[in-house]
């Protein structure tokens, strides 16, 4: 849903006897209409357009809708001078903004509509823009390129409009719609305000003021101080939005604005992240430990006899080191390498791998009786008996 805020405020000015300004404030409807006529003409048109119109709109809540409360309020104002010679050629401007469904989205829009020289402004991300034309003599010229802005602004028939409302039995309004963002500002007002002040001096009370009463007041009292020589009437529409508004996400101009509602999903988003991380971790560590278990077990699941000095020894472990494992000694046996045979020495120097405790000290075993058999052999030549040949495994 998309929330108005809204203030006005209008002032005689300080050169005018009569206020012909009017304004509405009717939510979802919001107008200025400066009236013009004399003999109370100009109050009477600008106040019987803004009440036909509101009449008109109630309840209403498209543009065609708008634009029918429009063509009213000039109708009525039109037979309201005709039936009153005091009222004859009044007439009246009208800009006038109205928060309707777009018939396409259905999603909150805002509808302009502008009939004249009063205006209305946009203020987003601290700018200000004009959303209507003026509709007057000088206007024309300069969009023509035959006055410049700057002559326009003292030109002496810059009173003069090219189109008004209910001076004609039918009136044609330029329309214009709005995707509204959380933080716009709408303005609207009588040419009085922007007589008096500059663009730059508009939008610094509007910058500076958030509240839109007390802005509209500032305006209207700033153009006033400045010489104030119309009338003057501010109204100011304030867009506001819960940024999780899905209305709002879908309509934003700058995509910049989108940062905010991702904000809110920082906190889960983070939360997944660490989970995973967790997982990820855990089983990495769970291969390392594995890996280490394994290269354990290779490491410590053998046996072999090996050299230690002039003796032999039983290791537990490989007899080449597997990653930071090396083999521990287990058993000092008391066997010293003079008693095997030379020929088997090089084959233990360099480690003989057995597959248990038991293997490897009957491999020592053998060793020993091998060199014993052979020495009994060379000192009794004469036996019958051969020596037992029993070969380490
Ligand atoms: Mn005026």
């Amino acid at each position: 849903m998309t929330t108005l805020r809204w203030g006005s405020a209008t002032d005689v000015g300080a050169v005018r006897e009569v206020n012909q300004d009017s304004l509405l404030v009717a939510e979802p409807l919001f107008a200025v209409a400066d009236g013009m006529g004399g003999h109370q003409g100009g109050e009477v048109a600008s106040a019987t357009a803004l009440e036909i119109l509101q009449e008109t709109f109630d309840g209403g809540a498209s543009k065609a809708d708008l634009l029918e409360a429009v063509r009213r309020a000039n109708a009525k104002v039109w037979d309201k001078a005709q039936l009153d010679e005091n009222l004859h050629g009044m007439g009246t401007t009208l800009t006038a903004i109205a928060k309707v469904k777009d018939d396409e989205t259905d999603s909150d829009v805002i509808a302009i509509v502008n009939v004249g020289d009063s205006r209305t402004y946009l203020v987003r991300d601290d700018e200000l823009q004009q959303l209507t034309l003026d509709h007057s003599f000088v206007e024309e010229m300069v969009r023509a390129g035959e006055l410049s802005a700057e002559d326009a602004e003292s030109h002496p028939k810059r009173n003069i409009l090219t189109r008004a409302l209910g001076v004609e039995p039918t009136v044609e309004a330029d329309l214009e719609v709005v995707a509204p963002q959380p933080g716009d500002r709408l303005l609207l007002c009588s040419d009085g305000l922007v007589r008096e002040l500059t663009d730059d001096q508009v939008a610094a009370v509007l910058r500076r003021l958030k509240d839109p009463d007390e802005a509209a007041r500032e305006l209207v009292s700033q153009a006033k101080a400045h010489g104030g020589h119309d009338n003057i009437t501010v109204v100011i529409v304030d867009v506001d939005g819960d940024p999780n508004d899905p209305v709002a996400m879908k309509l934003p101009v700058r995509p910049a604005k989108k940062a905010k509602p991702q904000k809110a999903h920082k906190g889960p988003r983070l939360q997944w992240l660490t989970f995973r991380v967790v997982i990820f971790t855990t089983a990495v560590l769970v291969l390392i430990v594995l890996g280490c278990a394994s290269a354990v077990w290779y490491a410590r699941s053998s046996y072999y006899v090996g050299v230690q000095g002039q003796q032999l020894v039983i290791y537990r472990g490989r007899p080449q080191p597997v990653l930071w494992f090396h083999a521990t000694v287990t058993e000092r046996t008391n066997v010293s390498t003079s008693q095997i045979l030379p020929s088997q020495l090089p084959r233990v120097e360099a480690g003989a791998s057995q597959s248990s405790l038991a293997a490897a000290q009957k491999y020592v075993q053998n060793l020993t009786a091998e060199a014993a058999a052979a020495q009994l052999a060379a000192q009794a030549p004469t036996t019958t008996s051969p020596p037992t040949t029993t070969h380490p495994s």
